[in-house]
Order: C-alpha cells, then sequence, then structure tokens
C-alpha cells in the first residue's frame, strides 16, 4: 500500500513504556500493544526508526534536585533509555520484525553504537531500529535525540506518540474552552510555550524544516493512520 511516508521516526517516551496510571517502570503489556502497531506499520514497508525515551526510569532533572550531580544523573537517564530500547526490541521481535538497537553510549554488548550509515542500512533492510541514549549527552532530552536523529537520518516526519490526542490551547481537563490545534507553527509552539517538545527539539525541526506530529499512542490504530497522512493530533510545521 503506497503510503505518503517512506522514513519516518517515532519517538516513544517513557511514559509510553510504563505503567498505566503512574508512568513508572515498565508495563510488558503497553509494550506489546506499542510492538503490535509497530508491526502493523512496518508491514506497509515504511522505514521505522524509533527514539525512547526514560522518564519512565529516571528524569536527570528531577533526580538532581534530591541532591545528584546534574551531569551524572542525565547520564543515569540515558542508561535508563537503554533498558526500555531492550525491552521493545524484545516485544518488537516477539511480533516478528527484524530490528537492531543502536545507542548514543557505546554498551557493545547489548547493542550496536549509533553509526549513521549502519543505521541507514538496516532501515534500508527493513529492519527496526530502535536508538537508546538520547544524544549521548548530559543536559539534553531524548526529544532533542529525536529531532536529531531523524535529521540526520533524513526521515520526513517525527512522530511524537503521547497519551493525549495532540496540542491544545489550554489543558482540557480544566478548561472547556480548550480546542485542538490540527495545525501549528514552530513559531506558536516556541513563543507561546506549548507543551510539544523542548525548545532545543523544536528549534532544530524548524532549521531543518522536519514536521512534527503529535498524536495518542493510546488510540489503537493511530500510528497507522498518522503513517498513511490521516489527519490524527496535531501537525507542527513552517
Ligand atoms: N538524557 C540526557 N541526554 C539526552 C537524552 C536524555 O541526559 O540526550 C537524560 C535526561 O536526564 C533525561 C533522561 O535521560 O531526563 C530521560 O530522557 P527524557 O526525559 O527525554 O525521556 P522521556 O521524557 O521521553 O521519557
Amino acid at each position: 500500500m503506497a503510503t505518503p511516508y517512506q522514513r519516518v521516526l517515532l519517538k516513544l517516551s517513557g511514559e509510553a513504556l510504563g505503567d498505566g496510571s503512574s508512568g513508572h517502570g515498565i508495563d510488558p503489556d503497553g509494550v506489546q500493544r506499542i510492538a503490535r502497531q509497530v508491526a502493523r506499520v512496518a508491514g506497509l514497508g515504511v522505514e521505522l526508526a524509533i527514539v525512547v525515551g526514560g522518564g519512565n526510569i529516571l528524569r536527570g532533572a528531577q533526580f538532581s534536585k534530591l541532591g545528584a550531580t546534574r551531569a551524572s544523573a542525565d547520564y543515569m537517564g540515558m542508561l535508563g533509555t537503554v533498558i526500555n530500547a531492550l525491552a521493545l526490541q524484545d516485544a518488537l521481535e516477539q511480533q516478528g520484525l527484524e530490528t537492531r538497537v543502536q545507542t548514543a553510549i557505546e554498551i557493545r554488548q547489548v547493542a550496536e553504537p549509533f553509526v549513521r550509515r549502519r543505521a541507514l542500512s538496516h532501515l534500508a533492510q527493513g529492519r527496526v531500529v530502535i536508538l537508546a541514549g538520547g544524544t549521548g549527552n548530559p543536559f539534553f532530552t531524548t526529544d532533542t535525540a529525536a529531532a536529531l536523529r531523524a535529521t540526520e537520518l533524513s526521515c520526513e516526519v517525527l512522530l511524537k506518540g503521547t497519551k493525549v490526542d495532540g496540542v491544545y490551547t489550554a489543558d482540557p481537563k480544566k478548561d472547556k474552552q480548550a480546542r485542538r490545534y490540527e495545525e501549528l507553527t514552530y513559531m506558536e509552539v516556541l513563543q507561546q510555550g506549548l507543551a510539544v517538545m523542548d525548545g532545543t527539539a523544536i528549534t532544530l525541526c524548524m532549521d531543518n524544516g522536519l514536521p512534527i506530529i503529535i498524536f495518542n499512542l493510546r488510540t489503537p490504530g493511530n500510528l497507522r493512520r498518522t503513517v498513511m497522512g490521516e489527519p490524527v493530533g496535531s501537525l507542527v510545521t513552517i
């Protein structure tokens, strides 16, 4: 089936892999549900790279408030993303997909180091490439890693799967007037401080003309619909 995209980058927050209510830990059923959605998309012949977050395990900024040195806490957070990547890899392989995990921090016994050309070669061979370890640098986020990898791997879109239906003018739980943006610009996100992704990630996408789609990953079939170009969630573009 023809899809509008040849190669996409999916950003999965750690929370998406965590327990349904707290967002902490790893929920095997939740990981399996995501793996099934990914398998459907891979079956369409779309090349798929996935950047995994680690907020279900540890966020450096939060942990450092408890007294840890920020850089050390961030390295702990990056290692957390590797744990998530291995959980996702296992679930994807149970769906019959071929996968590779590449990490920005070398952990050779469990994953390949990130090598752009090798990642491209895996994608061309139909393997789902899971990218862990963020950018490999403290003081960054996995959203920025997603923007960076999507750009360097020439992905046509960055799909950010979340637990909400998109970007809203206000918090829909608190404000009945809140409405979802179908489309908005990078500048609107930056100027209004909308909770889409951090400013570094948005700026990188803006500078490289990389569209972002924020969508609800908890709705079954949404990943497929998004990849098929159906109007799901909110599109951030120029
Ligand atoms: N992190 C980092 N550098 C990066 C990416 C991530 O230091 O390039 C650390 C940071 O401490 C962050 C944690 O890893 O809080 C987990 O990533 P993130 O918070 O982006 O995960 P998500 O919110 O997507 O689950």
